[in-house]
C-alpha cells in the first residue's frame, strides 16, 4: 500500500505510531515497546503493545496489528487515502493535495468548510447581538440570574438569536446559498418555502466537535416558547450521537485526571467547568450513544455520572450505566441531594452550595454497583416475587461485566443487601453471565508457540536484517530450505518480498497471509531479540539443512525397507551413504 517514494510512504516515515496511537489509547512504556489496554477488544490486562522501532503494533489478544495506517483504518473506520491523511495531520505533515480526488469527494469537503465557516459567522452574529443590543440586555439579565457573569459569557460563546424571524437570515443570505443555509440548520423553510432564523429568541450555546470548530447550536428559550431547548438538526458537518459538549476543552483535564463528569446538558457542563472543574462532559439529550463512550474512551475509562435526579434523568442513568458498562468503564454515580425542596442538578447544586461541596460530593460518589443496589431496594421487597422483580431489574446489567470476577463479587453483594439466598441468586447469575452477549474471543495459545526457534529467527532475520536479507533470502530459496516447515507459507512470503529489492514491509507481508501465519508473524517480531548477524543466518541455515537432511535421510531408509530389491536400490543407498556422511560432519 505504502508504494516506495509515494506520500503514504514519506508520511510513514515521518509519523510516530506511538503518537498516533497515544491519541487513542494510554500506552505505557515497558522496556523497548510500549503497551496498553487493547481498543479493538475488552480487556483488563494489556495485550496491545506499540513497537516505536518497528513502528508496528500488535494485540496479543486478539491479534490486530499492523502499521500506524491499519491502526488508524481500523480506529476511525476508514480507507487507506483517509488514514494517510488523518496520519498527516496529526503528525504536523503537511501532504499535497491530491489531484485524483473525485469530483464528490472534492464537492462534500467544500461544503463542509463552507458550513463550518457559516456557522462562525452565526457565532459572531450571536455574541454581538447578546452584547449590544435592547433585547440582548434582557438575556443577559436572563443569565446573570442563572450566575453567568460576563466573564462565564465570553468564555462559553454564549449569544443570543433575536425574535425577529430573519435577522440571522438576512446577514447571511447574500453571502451563501440558500441550499446551504437550510442544510447548516441555521435556517428554515416554512410552507410557502420562504428561508427563516430557526432560532428565535433564544439564548444561544456554541457547540464545538472535538477539535474546537462550532458545528452547531443549542438554544434556550428565553421566554416561556416551547420547546425550552431546541438544538441544530444533524447536518454534513454535525452529528448529534458522535459529539461529546465540551470535549474539546475537557480532554487535556479528562486525560490528567483520567476519569470524566458526564452530566446531560451544556448548562450543566457549563456550571462545572467555570468553577474550575475541566474534565466535563456533557451528552446533550438524555440518552447517551455509543459512539460518544468510544470517543470519551479514547481519553478515560472512568465516569462520573451526574445526571438529573428526575425520572428521565434516572432512566438516563440506567441506559448510560449498560452502554458503559458493555464498554469496560469503570462507572461511580453521583445523585445530588435535593437543595432545599428542589432537586438539584449539577448548575442547581453548584449555585447554591459552591464547588466545593460539589467536589465533595464528587470524590464521594458509589460506585454504580452500590447506586443500582440501592435502587433495587427502594423497590418493594416484601414477598418473594417482588424480590425476584428487583433482581430482575439488576441481573441486566451484571450481565453487562466482561470480568467474571467482578460479577461474582456483585451476586455476594446482590443477596447480602437483598437478603436473598445465595446459591439461588448465583445461579440466577450464571444463566445470565451465560448469555452474556459478545463474549471473549478466545486466547490464541496455539499461536504463540508455533514454529521452532530457528525458524522464528531466520523470519526475524528476513524482515529486520536490511545489510543480507536478500542473501539470505536467495540461499533459502534455492536449497528449498524452507519447504514443508510449519511456517513454509510465512517464508514464501518474505522470501519474495526480500527478493523484490524493497525495503521490508513487515505489516504489508502480513496482509496476505492466513490468520494464524499473520498472528505468528506478528508475535515474531514483537519477541525478544539481539541484532541479528550473518553467522547467526548461516548457523541457522546449517541447522535447516541438518534437518532437511535428516528427512531426506528416513525418507530413503524408508524406500530401502519398502523395497528392498527393486530396481533403483543403489542409487538409494548411495543417497544413504551420503546423507549419514554429512550428518555426522555436522556434529
Ligand atoms: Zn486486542
Amino acid at each position: 500500500m505504502a508504494e516506495a517514494g509515494s506520500v503514504a510512504e514519506r508520511v510513514k516515515q515521518q509519523a510516530d505510531i506511538v503518537r498516533v496511537v497515544g491519541e487513542y489509547v494510554r500506552l505505557k512504556k515497558t522496556g523497548k515497546n510500549y503497551s496498553g489496554l487493547c481498543p479493538f477488544h475488552q480487556e483488563k490486562t494489556p495485550s496491545f503493545t506499540v513497537s516505536p522501532i518497528k513502528q508496528i503494533f500488535y494485540c496479543f489478544g486478539c491479534g490486530k496489528g499492523g502499521d500506524v495506517y491499519n491502526f488508524v483504518m481500523d480506529m476511525e473506520k476508514c480507507e487507506f487515502p483517509e488514514a494517510v491523511k488523518l496520519v498527516a495531520e496529526k503528525c504536523g505533515i503537511s501532504i499535497p493535495r491530491p489531484k485524483e480526488r473525485s469530483a464528490e469527494g472534492r464537492k462534500e469537503s467544500l461544503e463542509r468548510g463552507v458550513l463550518v465557516e457559516m456557522h462562525r459567522e452565526a457565532q459572531t452574529f450571536f455574541v454581538k447581538q447578546l452584547e449590544g443590543t435592547l433585547e440582548g440586555k434582557a438575556a443577559r439579565a436572563y443569565l446573570e440570574d442563572r450566575g453567568l457573569d460576563q466573564d462565564a459569557i465570553s468564555r462559553f460563546g454564549i449569544g443570543y438569536a433575536p425574535s425577529g424571524g430573519d435577522a440571522l437570515l438576512r446577514h447571511l443570505k447574500a453571502k451563501y446559498p440558500e441550499k446551504l443555509l437550510v442544510e447548516s440548520g441555521l435556517s428554515s423553510r416554512d410552507q410557502g418555502g420562504k428561508l427563516f432564523d430557526r432560532f428565535r429568541r433564544r439564548i444561544t450555546f456554541p457547540i464545538a466537535n472535538e477539535s474546537g470548530k462550532i458545528v452547531a447550536f443549542g438554544c434556550r428559550a428565553l421566554g416561556d416558547d416551547q420547546p425550552k431547548y431546541l438544538n441544530s438538526p444533524e447536518s454534513p458537518i454535525y452529528s448529534k450521537s458522535n459529539l461529546l459538549y465540551h470535549l474539546d476543552r475537557a480532554k487535556e483535564g479528562i486525560r490528567r485526571q483520567d476519569f470524566a463528569i458526564l452530566v446531560e446538558g451544556y448548562m450543566d457542563a457549563i456550571a462545572v467547568a467555570r468553577v474550575g472543574i475541566s474534565n466535563v462532559v456533557a451528552s446533550c439529550g438524555t440518552s447517551l450513544a455509543e459512539q460518544q463512550i468510544k470517543l470519551l474512551s479514547r481519553f478515560t475509562k472512568r465516569v462520573v455520572v451526574n445526571y438529573d435526579p428526575d425520572a428521565a434523568g434516572q432512566s438516563a442513568t440506567e441506559r448510560s450505566l449498560s452502554l458503559l458498562l458493555e464498554q469496560d468503564f469503570e462507572v461511580r454515580v453521583l445523585v445530588l441531594p435535593p437543595v432545599g425542596d428542589k432537586k438539584a442538578d449539577p448548575d442547581l447544586y453548584i449555585r447554591e452550595k459552591g464547588a466545593e461541596e460539589y467536589q465533595k460530593r464528587l470524590k464521594e460518589a458509589p460506585s454504580y454497583v452500590d447506586y443500582l443496589i440501592a435502587r433495587a431496594r427502594q423497590m418493594d421487597l416484601s414477598t418473594g416475587e417482588a424480590k425476584s422483580r428487583a433482581v430482575n431489574f439488576l441481573l441486566p446489567y451484571v450481565q453487562k461485566i466482561p470480568n467474571r470476577i467482578l460479577r461474582s463479587e456483585w451476586a455476594t453483594r446482590i443477596a447480602q443487601q437483598l437478603r436473598l439466598e445465595e446459591p439461588v441468586l448465583r445461579a440466577a447469575l450464571s444463566k445470565a453471565a451465560a448469555e452474556r452477549r459478545g463474549a471473549l474471543k478466545l486466547q490464541p495459545e496455539l499461536v504463540a508457540r508455533a514454529g521452532k526457534p530457528v525458524e522464528r529467527r531466520l523470519i526475524r532475520m528476513l524482515v529486520e536484517a536490511e545489510g543480507f536479507r536478500r542473501e539470505l533470502a536467495e540461499r533459502l530459496e534455492n536449497a528449498r530450505l524452507y519447504h514443508g516447515l510449519e511456517t513454509e507459507k510465512i517464508f514464501a512470503a518474505l522470501v519474495v518480498a526480500s527478493l523484490s529489492g524493497q525495503p521490508a514491509q513487515a505489516t504489508e507481508v502480513a496482509a496476505i497471509l492466513e490468520e494464524r501465519d499473520r498472528r505468528l508473524l506478528f508475535e515474531i517480531l514483537f519477541e525478544e531479540a539481539s541484532e541479528p548477524t550473518w553467522e547467526e543466518a548461516l548457523s541457522c541455515i546449517e541447522t535447516l539443512q541438518q534437518r532437511q537432511a535428516e528427512q531426506e535421510l528416513a525418507e530413503v531408509q524408508r524406500s530401502i525397507e519398502a523395497n528392498p530389491t527393486g530396481p533403483g536400490l543403489r542409487d538409494l543407498l548411495a543417497r544413504k551413504q551420503e546423507l549419514m556422511r554429512r550428518l555426522a560432519a555436522a556434529r
